[in-house]
């Protein structure tokens, strides 16, 4: 086996969504984020198992992936797109059923004029400044817009991975003053929303990366495993160097191993001489340079050379590594790629 293992646990997944689901009052749904080809794990097997799990609504970025998503899901499930109706994506809203969240007046006109009241949803700016109608605008159109019985009006929170942010509540009170008495349903919360409190539940929460294994959702049970085959081990003597700019230099006799998966894998260059793979639970650390399909290993202290180190594992998830690149759990999970032998673990799995 010469290519990297990733193993997506869709039992963590769905106990992610129930865990989810269960800090809101029975009253408010729990959709489910699988934008970006499910975070990088695979739209099609993350969203079946969410919708056996019970999911009827399902967000994702554009109208592409929706119509990729209504093949996988068939007809029933509700699925939103958060870019909205954009030019050349009539047919596609309307032939497969897709929520656009309207994100201007120039949406708003092109989706009544070229369908009607074909379903639709708004979304809101309350401070983020990257999609939705600002307040003034909102003001104007409101009324016309409610009298065609949005699915949903929604915001999106810029700082809810910081509870004590202020941003949250103020993103919050204008929220409440932009929807208060609207009578359409309402949403403001990802993962980071719904975790800060019930008053940021309203009717229907979106949470994308907690389902995933990630921050800032810290009980979430993680759901990629990735395990990477050792391709050769050799021993190198003090003073020689390892990897592309030889920018590891041994100070003693060191046993490395090379394990097949790079940056082309989503390991991103930027952990090079900072983080680990594991063997067994024993931290064996990245020597020099991530490479485009390797990593160098140190695996002195084993004692053993393994088939295979674990990048994801128990003891490392996907925030411990972003943390050794510089970035987020969210950009490990979606720039995996398509290199690895992919297996679903979990009753799930379909
Ligand atoms: C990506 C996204 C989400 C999901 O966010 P997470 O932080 O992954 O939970 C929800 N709403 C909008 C508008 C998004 O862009």
């Amino acid at each position: 086996m010469s290519t990297g293992t990733l193993n997506i646990d869709l039992d963590a997944l769905v106990a992610n969504w129930q865990a989810l689901d269960a800090k809101s009052a029975p009253t408010v749904e729990t959709a489910a984020v699988v934008k970006a080809d499910g975070y990088g794990l695979g739209v099609a097997p993350v969203s079946r198992a969410l919708a056996k799990a019970g999911v009827r609504k399902f967000f994702v970025a554009a109208a592409e992936e929706g119509a990729e998503l209504r093949q996988v899901l068939g007809r029933g499930p509700e699925i939103f797109v958060f870019s909205g109706h954009m030019a050349g994506d009539t047919d596609m809203i309307s032939d497969l059923d897709l929520i656009p969240l309207l994100n201007s007046v120039d949406q708003l006109t092109r989706h009544f004029e070229a369908l009607g009241t074909a379903p639709f949803g708004v979304q809101l700016d309350t401070g983020m400044n990257r999609l939705g109608m600002e307040p003034a605008e909102w003001a104007g159109v409101a009324e016309l817009v409610l009298g065609a019985g949005p699915q949903l009006v929604m915001s999106h929170l810029a700082c809810a991975d910081e509870p004590d942010h202020p941003q949250n509540i103020a993103q919050l009170e204008m929220f409440r003053a932009m929807t208060d008495g609207i009578g359409a349903p309402r949403s403001l919360s990802a993962t980071g929303g719904l975790l800060l409190g019930p008053e940021y539940h309203f009717d229907v929460t979106r949470p994308g990366v907690g389902l995933y294994g990630g921050l800032p959702f810290d009980a979430a049970r993680p759901v990629a495993h990735i395990s990477l085959p050792v391709i050769q081990s050799r021993v190198v003597e003090p003073g020689e160097s390892v990897g592309y700019g030889a920018s590891w230099v041994a100070e003693e006799q060191a046993t490395i191993a090379t394990v097949a998966g790079g940056y082309a894998d989503g390991l991103l260059r930027s952990m090079s001489g900072k983080g680990a793979l594991y063997h067994e639970g024993t931290a064996c650390p990245i020597r020099g340079r991530v490479s485009m399909d390797m990593i160098a290993v140190d695996i002195t202290h084993l004692g053993v050379e393994p088939r295979s180190l674990d990048i994801l594992c128990a003891e490392q998830g996907v925030d411990a590594l972003a943390g050794f690149a510089g970035t987020i759990g969210y950009e490990i999970l979606t720039s995996l790629g398509a290199r690895y032998r992919r297996q679903l673990l979990g009753g799930g799995a379909a």
